[in-house]
């Protein structure tokens, strides 16, 4: 039964009590709920403490925002409880599950039966998680009181230890309060990049245009995908949404990589053989990385790009690349075989277009023609590296840097400019003598090249096929040092 009036309930804890309740509590909407919600936070020494939030739910998010929700996985361990009488949270003291058994050193294993069952349990995790944002911004916006931070964890090293699936939500927001913007790095389309400071550490912010919360949504989803994490994809942080009534500020935060872009570094550099083997080898790594499905309740989905090109990829201190940006990657259902597209219409860099996007012939219900548009991008970015690689001797010989088609077509080439020249004429960047006669890593990249390119997608070799043939040529020239 329905009240006429709103009821009285507790409130404690994160953006839950509006402006001015009298002590500790609030009064709902006439058919509202009172809540609890037990979190799994984490304090400075990485020690799990439950964190408990208590306040009024409206009739109108009671339903959505998951009273029911504790019977289904979330991605931070979470649980809630509602009830409609005065106080009568005041008595709820939900529990939080216990952790499932660890499966991570379990086989590989097919995707058993109750994989579907699992998928939509997911599903409506992800909805729950992205709702509990929603909630937590409007909130904000009706002007609630901001309580103290819940607690961080106290170094980057610790965010970075995870399992990929990233911070749980309220620690992901206390970070981003703690964040100092340094200065603006990089603009892409979709937003701007700066560096800034977290507790003296240097971490990057991609703040998005307002326009563009759909690929906002997408590159945070993307990113607390279960087992994301790997040293060739950026190692994402948080993410965060703020606004007021009339703006909305959308956040994404990562590790920082001074050396800035791929397509930054090779104007400047040039790469003796060793560091084009070790930047080469590790852009593959992280694309079959990608590329993966892993089965089992903790498993990856498949992932792939769409967007693959040099401003992409980042460089690392260390040598090493680091895949970015993925407000265009699509998720492969294993399940149902399906692609999950996200509603989001931005389509990738023109330039780096596979031939089947260009003429408009790739079936985007088939998740493997992601895979394999995608390797065609990555055979351009090895070129690209290819060209900025000096073979040893006493005059080392390099082509400047230029991005692919450069000869052919206009800077900011269009479909038809694109179209005209790799699908009616099937020109494909040129592959210099030098880079076959040189060996190595370099020769066999510049052998792999033309597959990765091929007019017919299946005739593609796969991200792993590619990295387990640099891993061999990398193996043998390791043979000829020694
Ligand atoms: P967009 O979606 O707008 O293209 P990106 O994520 O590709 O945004 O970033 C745009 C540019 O900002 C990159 O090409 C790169 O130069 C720079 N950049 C992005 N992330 C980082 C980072 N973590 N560290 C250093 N530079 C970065
Ligand atoms: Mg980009």
């Amino acid at each position: 039964m329905r009240l006429s009036r709103g009821i009285v309930c507790e409130c404690a804890g994160v953006s839950a009590c509006p402006d001015g309740a009298p002590n500790g509590t609030c009064t709902t909407q006439p058919g509202g709920y009172c809540f609890v919600t037990v979190e799994e936070l984490y304090d400075e020494n990485g020690l799990m403490v439950p964190e408990r939030t208590a306040g009024c739910l409206p009739p109108d998010e009671s339903g959505f925002m998951q009273c029911k929700s504790s019977q289904v996985p979330h991605q931070t361990p979470k649980v809630i409880q509602c009830c409609e009488k005065d106080l009568c949270n005041r008595r709820l003291h939900p529990q939080l599950p216990e952790p499932p058994p660890d499966m991570a050193d379990a086989p590989p294993a097919p995707p058993p039966a109750h994989t579907a069952l699992l998928a939509a349990a997911l599903g409506i995790a992800l909805l729950a998680f992205f709702a509990a944002f929603w909630l937590l911004l409007r909130r904000r916006r009706r002007g609630c009181k901001r309580p103290p931070s819940p607690p961080a964890p106290a170094t980057l090293a610790d965010v970075s230890s995870g399992s990929g699936s990233g911070l749980p939500l309220l620690v992901q927001r206390t970070v981003a309060k703690q964040i100092q913007m340094v200065e603006s790095i990089g603009k892409g389309r979709y937003g701007e990049v700066w560096s800034a400071r977290w507790r003296g550490e240097k971490v990057a912010v991609k703040v998005f245009f307002t326009t563009e919360e759909a690929s906002w949504f997408r590159e945070t989803e993307i990113y607390q995908t279960v087992l994301m994490r790997h040293e060739n994809i950026l190692g994402f942080i948080a993410a965060d949404i703020k606004g007021t009534g009339s703006w909305t500020q959308m956040l994404l935060i990562t590790d920082y990589h001074e050396n800035g872009s791929l397509y930054d570094y090779l104007q400047t550099t040039v790469l003796d053989p060793q560091s084009f083997a070790t930047m080469a080898y590790s852009i593959v790594s992280g694309l079959a990385h990608l590329h993966m499905d892993i089965f089992g309740t903790k498993g990856k989905p498949a992932i792939a790009h769409r967007d693959i090109k040099s401003k992409n990829i980042l460089v690392k201190r260390n040598g090493q690349c680091a895949i970015a940006d993925f407000g265009l990657a699509v998720r492969h259902v294993a399940e149902r075989n399906e692609v999950d597209i996200a509603p989001n219409t931005r389509v990738g860099t023109r330039r780096y277009m596979a031939p089947e996007l260009l003429d408009e012939r790739l079936d985007a219900a088939n998740f493997e023609a992601f895979k394999m548009a995608d390797v065609y991008s990555l055979g351009l970015v090895l070129w690209e590296l290819c060209r900025r690689c000096a073979a040893p001797g006493p005059a080392p010989l390099v082509e400047p840097y230029a991005l692919p088609y450069h000869d052919r077509v206009p800077p900011d080439p269009s479909f038809e400019d694109m179209h005209a020249v790799v699908v009616a004429r099937r020109e494909r960047p040129p592959v210099p003598a030098r880079w076959g006669a040189a060996g190595g890593a370099l020769g066999a990249v510049a052998a792999l090249l033309a597959e990765c390119w091929h007019h017919n997608p299946p005739v593609r070799l796969t991200a792993l096929r590619v990295k387990k043939t640099l891993a061999r040529a990398r193996s043998e020239d390791a043979g000829k040092l020694v």
